[in-house]
């Protein structure tokens, strides 16, 4: 009998649309891989309301790729009753509710395998600041930082200026103004003087009661992917390169506003080196199954310093962590029957 993957897409996150896509291209790697590896594929979506549906709604979403339209007081949560058949789950959440320990939590309740990584790993690695503070445990270099809390900008407004004066005294312009819990650089804002760090912070606690103000560099873009659980392995280094102010959602998800190159064209003592630090954060955070790692590369120094990690990254044929497998011999399909087993050796 072939193993039931329920493939857990949608979610209630600004990166609805993407998982959307990452899960359109894992249910057709798993059709193509079919006479290889025997799964079956069960696609249960979360509507943007937080409403689980499987059959042919979800079905018909991954064909479509348009998400359900729905009212968003109508969130009496359920269980599908498919999802008592399902043997393995494949959730490819991005974001919020999703990729930080929420849905892991709950699978593993179910005691049933799931794909990536468990409740802790979920959590720091979306948590900007608690990820932040394990690379600083783990001796990995990366920018300066410094945290902030939603009270300190919205509740009393005797504290936020103070609190700029702080940042200002702490860090130069540009600096980048992020919500601690996204990904896919949704609310992040580049800012340049007073008047635009007021408005991002205002702006990054509307997604998140947590954020985070780092200083900005002058890099290269550099990512790994991780694949393993404890004794992970370490793809090829890639390269993003673009003409816009930074890396952003527009950036990262308009057809041609973004070049991927693979394997990134730098010393191999730099992709070794990156390489390592790949591994380190994956275990920093207690990562497993899969992560991809970002960092910036300082050319003119030879610097490399960790920008972030991604346990759930994006997934679609044309996504940066598929591409640096591909590269390094693992193809789609058989990078995602990878990662299944690894879940049930997990397990
Ligand atoms: P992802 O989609 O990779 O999960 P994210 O939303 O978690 O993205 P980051 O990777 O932290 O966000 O930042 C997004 C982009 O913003 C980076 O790829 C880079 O272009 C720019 N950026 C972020 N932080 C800095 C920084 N400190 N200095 C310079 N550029 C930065
Ligand atoms: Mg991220
Ligand atoms: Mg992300
Ligand atoms: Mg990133």
């Amino acid at each position: 009998a072939r193993t039931k993957i329920g493939l857990l897409f949608g979610g209630c996150s600004g990166e609805h649309e993407v998982s959307i896509n990452s899960a359109k291209a894992i249910a057709s790697a798993l059709a193509q891989g079919d006479n290889l590896y025997h799964y079956e594929v069960i696609p249960v979506y979360i509507a943007k309301n937080g409403i689980w549906y499987a059959g042919d709604i979800a079905h018909n979403i991954l064909k479509t790729k348009q998400p359900l339209e729905v009212e968003t007081n109508q969130s009496r949560w359920q269980f599908p009753p498919l999802v008592s058949e399902i043997e393995v789950w494949f959730p490819i959440l991005h974001g919020p509710n999703g990729e930080d320990g929420t849905v892991q939590g709950l699978l593993q309740l179910m005691q049933v395998p799931y794909v990536g990584s468990g409740v802790l790993g979920s959590a720091m690695g979306i948590d900007k600041i608690a990820m932040k503070t394990a690379f600083a445990e783990a001796g990995l270099p990366q920018v300066k930082y410094m945290a902030v809390t939603r009270p300190q900008i919205w509740s009393n407004p005797c504290v936020f200026p103070k609190l700029c004066d702080e940042i200002e005294a702490t860090l130069d312009y540009p600096c980048f103004v992020k919500p601690a819990n996204l990904g896919s650089s949704v609310g992040i804002a580049k800012v340049r003087n007073r008047q635009e760090l007021e408005t991002a912070l205002d702006n990054a606690a509307s997604y998140d009661r947590r954020i985070i103000v780092e200083a900005g560099v002058v890099a290269r873009e550099v990512e790994c992917a991780v694949l393993g659980n404890d004794d992970p392995k370490a793809s090829v280094v890639g390269e993003i390169s673009f003409n816009s102010d930074f890396y952003d959602y527009e950036t990262k998800y308009t057809e041609g506003l973004a070049q991927l190159h693979i394997p990134a064209q730098i010393p191999d003592a730099i992709a070794a080196k990156i390489q390592a630090m790949s591994l380190q954060a994956f275990a920093a955070v207690d990562a497993a199954g899969l992560a991809r790692v970002d960092f910036f590369y300082i050319e003119a120094t030879g610097e490399v310093l960790i920008n972030e990690i991604n346990t759930l990254p994006g997934f679609t044929a044309t996504s940066m962590y598929p591409q640096m497998w591909a590269a390094t011999n693992v193809p789609f399909p058989e990078l995602v029957n990878r990662l299944i087993q690894f879940a049930i050796e997990r397990h």
